[in-house]
Formats: structure tokens, sequence, C-alpha cells
């Protein structure tokens, strides 16, 4: 067997009502400081349970809700700067990944003197303590030591990585999404099975973390038909909430690879939603994948319930719809910058810049 290594230092609650029955965990500092996007925390109960829970303790806070999706850089400066001026010494991120990962880079730019060429570099020295409450069942950040944002600078997105990023609590509870689009549900639920898939398919894969992303990929299949029809019940919002919590776990063991460094220039280029960039060349990687080690697939195919490739594109398609058009020049655009990503040398199989365009061709153009 395969060396093991596990650590999550994360306390995870995953349960309806999770903020108010961990109300103690929010009494951490002398002041809050509440990162959100800017609408759904407070449309959702979500901001208003923090709020709650702080009062218990008679702990004061400042709000930054200007978080777009994608964050760039110039916001988590300016996050940064509210939280110093306020002498806030922790954080509550709630919202999707965006808000999630504006309020890891918020906490490390307070609390370490990064210059913009440091902070996806290091040395990273300090962070604030952080809580996160995640409202969208995808990106895992809850449990990552990992904040992606957009660059302008090198126009991609980049991640910042050490382990000063995990937050000390992640509570998740389902009820938040009630209200969350389809739209967002299927692309958030995507990244999750995409994280999943990438943890078992990484250089860096062990049992341990493959079992998980397994269970992971079992319970995003279990909600399939309600995600493809809208017909979600709350017992599918947790099972997709698990799905996304294993799939931060996973990829903090073993990061994202391929998909990930394929999908990151069809949002910065073309705005497409980050997880459904990832659905975009999920399937055409499994079957490259395996074309190079057969039975390589077959796991993650159990999991899905799906008894071959085909069988799991057409599951992709159907939660997908109808594909954007691209170019081939916007292709030989993006292979650099995906050839470039960090994210694309830690797969089973490395992929040389021409393999990347096939996977862009294979994907996109067909
Ligand atoms: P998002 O950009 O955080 O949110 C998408 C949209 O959903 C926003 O309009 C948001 O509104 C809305 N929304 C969020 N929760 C809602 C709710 N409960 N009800 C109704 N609307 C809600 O999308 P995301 O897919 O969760 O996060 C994507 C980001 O995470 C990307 O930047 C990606 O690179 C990053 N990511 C990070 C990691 C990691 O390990 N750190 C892993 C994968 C992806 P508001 O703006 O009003 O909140
Ligand atoms: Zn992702």
């Amino acid at each position: 067997m395969s060396p093991i290594h596990f650590s999550l230092p994360t306390q995870v609650f995953l349960e309806t009502d999770a903020v108010a029955h961990h109300a103690a965990l929010f009494a951490r500092g002398k002041k809050a400081m509440i990162v959100t996007g800017r609408t759904s925390a407070k449309r959702n109960g979500a901001q208003d349970d923090v709020v709650a829970a702080l009062a218990q303790h008679q702990i004061p806070y400042v709000l930054y809700d200007a978080v777009p999706s994608n964050p760039g850089i110039a916001t988590c400066y300016e996050g940064a700067r509210l939280a110093k001026e306020s002498g806030a010494d922790f954080v509550i991120a709630i919202g999707g990944g965006s808000p999630m990962d504006a309020g890891k880079a918020i906490a490390l730019l307070a609390a370490s003197p990064l210059t913009r060429d440091q902070l996806f570099t290091g040395p990273y020295t300090a962070a604030l303590p952080l809580i996160h409450i995640p409202t969208t069942s995808g990106t895992g950040s809850e449990v990552t030591p990992y904040a992606i944002l957009s660059d302008d600078e090198a126009q991609t997105k980049r991640s910042i990585a050490t382990p000063l990023l995990f937050p000390q609590v992640a509570l998740l509870d389902p009820k938040y999404q009630a209200q969350l689009p389809h739209r967002t549900t299927v692309n958030t639920a995507l990244d999750a099975l995409s994280h999943n898939i990438e943890s078992m398919l990484s250089a860096r894969r062990t049992p341990l973390i493959s079992a998980l992303a397994a269970s992971g990929i079992r319970a995003f299949a279990e909600t399939r038909a309600a995600l493809a029809d809208g017909t979600l019940t709350m017992d599918d919002r947790t099972r997709l909430l698990y799905a996304s919590l294993t799939g931060g776990i996973a990829i903090a063991h073993t990061a994202t690879n391929i998909v990930h460094a394929l999908g990151y220039s069809l949002t910065y280029f073309r705005h497409i939603d980050h997880g459904r960039a990832n659905a975009l060349t999920l399937a055409t990687y499994l079957d490259f994948l395996e074309h190079r080690a057969p039975g390589v697939t077959a796991p993650i195919l159990s999991a899905t319930g799906q008894h071959d490739l085909a069988a799991f594109h057409a599951m992709i398609d159907a939660l997908i719809g109808k594909k954007e058009p691209f170019t081939t020049e916007e292709i030989d655009r993006y292979v650099p910058y995906a050839f470039a990503s960090k994210n694309s040398h830690g797969a089973i199989i490395d992929t040389t810049r021409e393999d990347l365009r096939a996977l862009y061709q294979d994907s996109l153009l067909a």
C-alpha cells in the first residue's frame, strides 16, 4: 500500500441549524469581520444566523459585503484594509467559493504584510483565524488550504496555497441553499464532482482519500435525477454538501489537476461558471486517461453508477446542456495558460502541451 498522509485542521459540522447549534465556536476574538457576496448571504438567512451567534457573545463585527464572483486581488486588499482599520481579529466568510476564498486572502493580508508579487508565493507568516459557512455545494473551500483569485496581470486564475488558509471551523447547513438558482446548483455540483474525480486521478492519491472521494461521487450520483430536473429535496442538498465536503478534503491532500488547469481560461476569458468550466472537459479527460492507462477510470465509473465512459459522457452532457461555441484561435490562446498552471502537472499521467490542446479541441470543438 502507498504511504498514507491525512490531516484536517478544520472542525466540521454538517447539520441543519449548524450555526445556532455551535454558536459557542464564534467566541474566537474581540471583533469579527464578516465577508460575503453582495446579496445571497442576506437573503438566505446565513448572515442573520451569524450575527445572532456573535450577539450571544457580545462580539462586535464589521461587514465587508462586496465580494464579486471570481474575486480579484484588489477586492482582497480592500477587505484587508478594512479588517485592519476596524481592528477585526478573526474572519467569518459566508457564501460560495468566491466570498470564502476572498475571506481567506483577506485573513492572510490582514496579518501578513504581503506585496502583490508575494501574494501567490509567500513567504506566508500569519493569517487571522477563519470560520467558513458555505452556501453553495461545490468548492469545498471550507476545508482546503487554497484561495483562488483572478489575476488580471497574469490573465488567469491563480491559487494561494498555505496551511494558514485552513479555516478553524466549517459550518455546513443545507437550509441556506433552499433558493439557490438551479443553474448554480448544477454548476457547483459539477465542481464538487470534478474535485472528487481529479483527486482519484492525482499522482498524490491514496486509498484513504480515494475512498472518501468515491463516497462523495456516490452522494452526487444519488442526486443526479433531481439535479437534472431541478427537484432537489433538502436530503439531496445535504448529499451535495457532503460531496462538496469530500471533494474539498480530497483536493486539500492531492490538489486539483488537468480539468481545473483547462477550466481557468474558460472562466477568465469567457466568464463561464467555474464548475461548468470544469464539466466541459471532464468526460473527455476521462476518455484520454482510459486510453493511456486502461482501467484507471473504472473506480470512478463504478462510484457514479455508469457502466462505461459513453454513459458518463451522457450524464455530464445532460447536466450541462447546450455547449458554448469556441474557435481554434481561442484554444490556441488558452493552451499556454493551461500548461503554465501549476495544476497541470499533478495527475496520474503527465500531459504535454499537445495533449492539452487535443483535450480542449475534443471537448469544445466537437
Ligand atoms: P460563487 O461565485 O461564490 O457564487 C455564485 C453565485 O451564487 C453568486 O451570484 C452568489 O451570490 C450566489 N449564491 C451563493 N450562495 C447562494 C445561496 N445560498 N442562495 C442563492 N444564491 C447564492 O460560486 P462558487 O461556484 O461557489 O465559487 C466559485 C469560486 O470558488 C471560484 O472563484 C473558484 O475558482 C473558487 N474555488 C475555490 C476552491 C478552493 O479550494 N478554495 C475550489 C474550487 C473553486 P452572492 O454574490 O450575492 O453571494
Ligand atoms: Zn473547483
